[in-house]
């Protein structure tokens, strides 16, 4: 009964955490003092939640590293939001969205008594005998999870947070590929043919998985249909089609969920999806469990049988592994791609699957493309919250050495990725003299989700704390401070090129001005992660590969775990994330779903 409970108060914070209405005082069992926590911007964020007359009376916030000034908003307002809605469907203090989310997190996790349900069985919360195992309620797990129960097979989805969505929470509305009825409405014509071929001229060849690649370009225009005929994803009144932001396709053929939200379209796909789950678990055939971490894939004769959360085990003839990329796991990006790293992925992004995969020998392709974004000051190590702005007028990047690595005022976001991963330990140096700094445009700025800082003030902090921007009356001493031997002659070179109009070395045209008077600062920075591009190897029917080609029986991939590079090569187009989960989530779900006999 107690689990039976976890699971209804799981299944209403699901809906809490979207906006579907069901207070979560309806689930809240018995008056009590309740202790949970969750991960905030710098460490655990510890509460203890006080249930008195079946309500929430009372939310303290333990001992926390969050940062003074950022997060104070959230500490002080949260609490009393979920007070005054008896619901952790309250919105975010802009400008502390981690610390908000891990608040929110942590009186989920206190009141569904999350720490008890995992020392306890459970098993006794099953409710249905699963055909297939979805692990993680992300996009990729819950379009597999929908289509699945849609074609008529029972599906158990184990979530480890305390709320469906993964990265998707976060995300932008975008999503790619071909065919699809918005397209063909606006007078596109388009074909799985041009779709590969724009991945072939994007990437520079056909380095990826060609067979993953071409399954993607036919399929992906039907699951963007189903999302939208079958499923109910809104994609606006009025369409948005256009050829992506990173690097432009043609023709048109990436559209958007709440076609005209300016952020935070992702939530378009759960705000469609989750109901439809529902559905299925109203019937009877589907069950979403959260809180619960799988903590390893049972591997019998070569073939996934099943799962285990903690010492229960739990079997099926088929298992998804849906459980996103590895952008939070600084252990994988440490092995496959960085020295020096951080993240701004969401701390659900754990790459435990790929640690599945690796035990079930599969093999792992394109590990070493990760797109990196430029500019992080590593000032809480992995978690990335500040970051210098790469692009300031005047300013030049520089390498360990102090060398120039690019064009400071072209340089793409690509561009910039491929400087970061090729720089000596991914450090990169902001240098600039003061007599460049300006009041119109920030120098520091927070990261994505740590909200806005006091450019200026975070600055002269950084500055205080000797760490992390250094200054010196001449280049020489700058040089001196960095340890950056070729400091000198860079800037040397660079006054000459400025003095004659003329960048001889990158053709910089604009801000190119000479580093005259001191004092002169540089600013360290590291790279820092979004989503993860390589993964596993699949087949065409999704299901695991092993070096040798042979396939791990059982066992199925959707979404980001594929990696994109293995789809599309190194080349970033606009809506792959989303596109692997609706394409790969179908193409999974079908093949999980054969191999069960349904
Ligand atoms: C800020 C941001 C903006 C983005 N914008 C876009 C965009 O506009 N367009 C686009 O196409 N892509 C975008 N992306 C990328 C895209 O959102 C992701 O690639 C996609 O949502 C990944 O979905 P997924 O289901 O594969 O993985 P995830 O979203 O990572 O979900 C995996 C789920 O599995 C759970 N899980 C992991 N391990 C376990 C375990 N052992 N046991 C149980 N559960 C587990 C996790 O908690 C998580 O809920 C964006 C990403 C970010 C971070």
């Amino acid at each position: 009964m107690k689990k039976f409970l976890v699971w209804l108060l799981a299944i209403c914070l699901m809906f809490g955490a979207v906006g579907l209405g069901s207070p979560l005082a309806e689930a809240i069992a018995a008056d009590g003092t309740y202790e949970g926590s969750a991960d905030g911007m710098m460490g655990d964020v510890p509460v203890t939640v006080v249930v008195s007359g079946g309500e929430i009376t009372e939310i303290t916030i333990g001992e926390h590293n969050e940062s003074p000034g950022i997060s104070d908003a959230a500490i002080e307002g949260i609490p009393a939001a979920i007070i005054e809605a008896q619901s952790v469907d309250v919105d975010d203090v802009a400008g502390a969205t981690v610390t908000s989310e891990a608040i929110k997190e942590a009186v989920a996790a206190a009141l569904s008594g999350a720490a008890s349900a995992q020392e306890a069985s459970f098993l006794d919360s099953l409710a249905i005998e699963p055909d297939v195992i979805v692990v993680g309620a992300g996009m990729a797990g819950l379009v597999s999870a929908v289509k699945t129960a849609e074609l008529g097979a029972n599906v158990l989805v184990l979530e480890q947070n305390f709320r469906p969505g993964g990265s998707v929470l976060f995300a932008g509305g975008s999503i790619s590929g071909t065919g699809f009825k918005i397209q063909k409405e606006a007078g596109i014509e388009d074909s799985p043919e041009q779709f590969y071929a724009d991945f072939v001229r994007l990437s520079g060849g056909e380095d990826f998985n060609v067979a993953v690649a071409k399954k993607h370009t036919e399929r992906s225009g039907e699951a963007i249909d189903w999302l939208m005929d079958e499923v109910g994803v809104d994609f606006g009144d009025e369409y948005r089609l256009d050829t992506g932001s990173y690097e432009p396709m043609y023709p048109d053929r990436v559209t958007y969920a709440l076609a005209m939200s300016p952020s935070g379209g992702g939530l378009g796909y759960l705000d469609a999806l989750l109901p439809k789950l529902e559905e299925y678990i109203e019937q009877g055939n589907a069950q979403l469990i959260l809180n619960t971490e799988v903590t390893d894939v049972i591997v019998e004769d070569g073939n996934i049988v099943g799962v285990m959360v903690g010492e229960d085990e739990v079997r099926a003839p088929s298992t998804i592994i849906a459980t996103g990329g590895y952008g939070y796991s600084e252990e994988w990006l440490l092995e496959y791609n960085f020295t020096q790293v951080t993240s701004m992925e969401p701390p659900t992004a754990t790459g435990s699957g790929y640690n599945f995969a690796r035990k079930a020998g599969a093999a792992f392709d394109k590990m070493e493309y990760c797109a990196c974004y430029a500019g992080a000051i590593p000032v809480s190590g992995f978690q990335a919250t500040l970051t210098a702005n790469t692009a300031y007028p005047g300013a030049i990047l520089v390498n360990k050495a102090g060398e120039r690595i690019l064009n400071e005022s072209t340089a793409t976001t690509k561009d910039k990725s491929l400087a970061y991963t090729e720089a000596e330990d991914n450090l990169v140096y902001v240098v600039l003299s003061e007599s460049m700094m300006t009041d119109d445009v920030n120098l520091i700025n927070g990261a994505m989700g740590a909200g806005a800082v006091d450019s200026q003030a975070k600055f002269d902090e950084l500055l205080e704390e000797g760490k992390w921007i250094f200054k010196a009356d001449t280049i020489e001493e700058l040089a001196a401070a960095i340890g950056a031997g070729n400091l000198g002659a860079t800037i040397e070179k660079y006054n000459e090129d400025a003095a004659a109009g003329s960048d001889s070395v990158f053709g910089r045209t604009e801000n190119l001005v000479a580093f005259e008077d001191g004092p002169f600062y540089a600013i360290y920075t590291v790279p820092y992660v979004l989503m993860t591009q390589g993964g596993p190897r699949i087949n065409d029917e999704a299901q695991l590969v092993r070096e040798d080609g042979t396939v791990v029986g059982g066992a199925y991939l959707a979404g980001e775990i594929i990696g994109s590079a293995n789809v599309a090569g190194d080349t970033t187009i606009g809506g792959i994330g989303h596109g692997l989960c609706a394409t790969w989530g179908i193409i999974a779900a079908e093949n999980a779903v054969a191999n069960a006999g349904k």
